[in-house]
């Protein structure tokens, strides 16, 4: 295969600052942005450019507060997390939020932990600026599976384990685990569940009796990518017993396939 020409690539054109001052969508109002799963260096520099330029930042629970200490300070920043089952502020009200500040004419940032279009509800919001005819831009970020796997060893696929990945929500809007275990409890795949915490007791006992094997490897990664990073290492047959015997705290984000077990070997954090 012939090299690349090295030296028509303009090493200028590569470097950092060039790309910080290169000018934002001068067209979106709204900027919906993924803040990754919570090491501010996993930032990317769209989402730090255009945090930068805000006028009003409307932010989640999930967003780490070295990425909030970036907001400049005159900008407003408008908290509207939620936690689990106690939506602080309702989604339509965040949605016409959105719409108003824009409306206003404030370069206006919606800021999500991890990505926003993975069970970050980044669709719904985007579908009420859609419909008032809204200019947006969707900037992606690295969600919780991707930074959590890289931060506890874990890679989600491997040639020897593993070969496809699903991202799965533990917690549905009826508040059961309805999900097709028959397909989830087949070999040679990996599980992540979002929110999975409360239902972990459900979500185990479920694939072992579809007939994955009671042996399965599960890793429960607590505050992944933050200093306070922990990895519980369990197999779905006992996981229970892990459960009942240690405070985890959430965020946190459940593996569940044989790639576990190369935490062993690969844990560098
Ligand atoms: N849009 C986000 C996910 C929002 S749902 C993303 O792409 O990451 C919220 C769930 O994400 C949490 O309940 C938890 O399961 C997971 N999560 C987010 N940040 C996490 C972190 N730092 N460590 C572990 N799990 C995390």
């Amino acid at each position: 295969m012939p090299m690349p020409n090295v030296s028509k690539i303009k090493i200028r054109d590569l470097r950092l600052n060039d790309l910080l001052n290169h000018p934002l969508n001068k067209s979106a109002q709204v900027f919906l942005v993924g803040a990754g799963p919570g090491d501010p260096e996993l930032l990317t520099l769209k989402a730090y450019k255009v945090i930068r330029a805000a006028e009003v930042v409307l932010y989640d629970r999930l967003v780490s507060p070295e990425i909030l200490a970036l907001i400049p300070d005159k900008a407003e920043k408008v908290y509207v997390g939620k936690a689990r089952a106690n939506h602080s502020v309702a989604q339509d009200t965040i949605s016409q939020l959105l719409v108003d500040y824009a409306n206003a004419g404030k370069i206006t940032v919606r800021l999500k932990g991890g990505d926003p279009f993975i069970f970050g509800r980044g669709g719904e919001e985007l579908e009420l600026l859609a419909k008032n005819n809204i200019q947006f831009e969707v900037v992606p970020g690295i969600t919780a599976a991707s930074g959590c796997a890289a931060y506890s060893g874990i890679p989600l696929t491997h040639r020897d384990y593993s070969q496809s990945v699903r991202f799965i929500t533990g917690h549905l809007k009826s508040g059961q685990v309805n999900l097709n275990w028959k397909e989830l409890a087949l070999d040679q795949q990996t599980l992540v569940f979002y929110m999975g915490l409360v239902g972990l007791d459900e979500i185990s006992n479920q694939l072992i009796k579809f007939g994955r094997n009671a042996s399965t490897p599960i890793a429960i990664v607590e505050k992944g990518t933050t200093p306070d990073q922990k990895v519980h290492i369990s197999t779905l047959g006992e996981v229970n017993n892990l459960l009942a015997s240690t405070d985890i705290h959430p965020p946190t984000l459940i593996i569940i396939g044989e790639v576990v077990c190369l935490h062993d070997k690969l844990a560098w954090k």
